[in-house]
């Protein structure tokens, strides 16, 4: 006789009415109120059409399309716009002047996912990561080869994915810093951060898109659940840096009976504690979606402990954010400071709400 799975044998014994102790873990709902989560972007752009991405993801799910397609979907918009510069088209580029973008996808129910990362001349990063996932046996191709597997699954490689922003941008930051740029690294670090505040100060870029991102993540009324999480990484970072988004169990995690989570923000951070893995682990365990998010800001907080990285109240000196929803299709945007917030979309429309703040204040106080 086959061994029936613990996880199969509480399922089944539910379906039956049977009585059970109580599990430490979250039964995938038969019936769930649809919903899609993301960083606030995703109900801000609409790249000159009608609908934002969270609005686009929750309209083809509830439609019937596979909840992974949903997203994706969604998130294709923001790639594609030119006006959010932390993703896909004209985002940010390196420290180089290239834009090299990241992403990573899962499929709960799959059991599947792709990501790509320092990837040049796509400008739909995610849908590379969805083709990883289904044209191959790895999770995750990089740099040039993820360029040729693109090229060879039929995207179009472009020269050049700056738009005339991007590139203004970077001409200006590249202006300020040393323009040997390989200096020291804590002259450079300097230099760079120096140069960025300044460029802040004077409204040539936004704070989001020094650190941006798309992380959108749906549940389907069966309960299905997938996500994808796509950027141009951090602006001007060294050629060939990785953050968190292409990271499976960082920038995202999927388990289809558990739930998702994905972030923006400070991807060293979250590369270093592996959030969005433990934020599923402790929704396994029971806890609730805002919980689970405050549980790795903690331990953000706890484990940041270099001075450059400090305010003057010792606490992190920059912003990082969670966009988290379970089985039972309850959810949480949660943030470092207080401030941020994250789009939503469920059978009210498209909204963008507060995110849960574990600190007071602004990271640079
Ligand atoms: N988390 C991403 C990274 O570190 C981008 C961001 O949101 O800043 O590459």
């Amino acid at each position: 006789m086959r061994k029936i799975k613990r996880r199969e044998f509480i399922r089944n014994g539910a379906v039956a009415g049977m009585a059970l102790p109580m599990a430490p873990m979250i039964l995938k709902q038969s019936v769930v109120k649809p919903l899609v989560i993301a960083s606030a972007n995703g109900n801000r752009f609409k790249n000159g059409g009608n609908v934002t991405a969270v609005q686009k993801a929750f309209t083809m799910m509830t439609g019937g399309s596979d909840v992974l397609d949903a997203v994706i979907a969604g998130v294709n918009i923001v790639e594609l716009d030119p006006l959010d510069d932390s993703v896909g088209y004209g985002g940010l580029p390196n420290a180089d002047g290239v834009v090299q973008l990241d992403s990573s996808c899962m499929h709960g129910p799959k059991k599947r996912a792709g990501a790509v990362g320092a990837l040049e001349g796509v400008r739909t990063p995610s849908l590379v990561a969805k083709a990883v996932m289904e044209n191959t046996d790895h999770h995750l191709i990089v740099g040039k080869g993820a360029q040729d597997f693109a090229r060879n699954m039929g995207f179009k490689i472009e020269d050049d994915l700056n738009t005339e922003n991007s590139r203004k941008q970077w001409l200006e930051w590249k202006r300020r810093t040393d323009p040997g740029h390989y200096l020291d690294p804590k002259k450079r670090a300097e230099a760079g951060k120096r140069a960025a505040l300044e460029m802040l100060a004077e409204g040539l870029i936004r704070e989001e898109n020094l650190h941006g991102t798309i992380n959108c993540d749906g549940i389907n009324s069966r309960g299905e659940i997938c996500g994808v999480t796509t950027t141009s990484g951090l602006a001007w970072k060294i050629p060939g840096r990785l953050g968190d988004s292409p990271i499976l169990g960082a920038g995202l995690y999927v388990d289809g009976a558990v739930g998702a989570a994905g972030s923006t923000g400070r991807g060293e951070a979250n590369l270093f504690n592996l959030c969005s893995f433990v934020i599923v682990e402790e929704m396994r365990r029971g806890a609730h979606p805002k919980d689970a998010g405050m549980e790795v800001l903690t331990r953000i907080k706890n484990n940041t402990i270099e001075k450059r990285l400090l305010n003057s109240r010792g606490l992190p000196n920059f912003g990082i954010s969670f966009y988290i929803l379970n089985a039972k299709g309850e959810y949480a945007g949660v943030t470092m400071y207080e401030g941020g917030s994250f789009a939503l979309c469920n059978e009210n429309g498209p909204q963008t709400l507060k995110s849960e703040p574990l600190l007071q204040g602004k990271p640079s106080d």
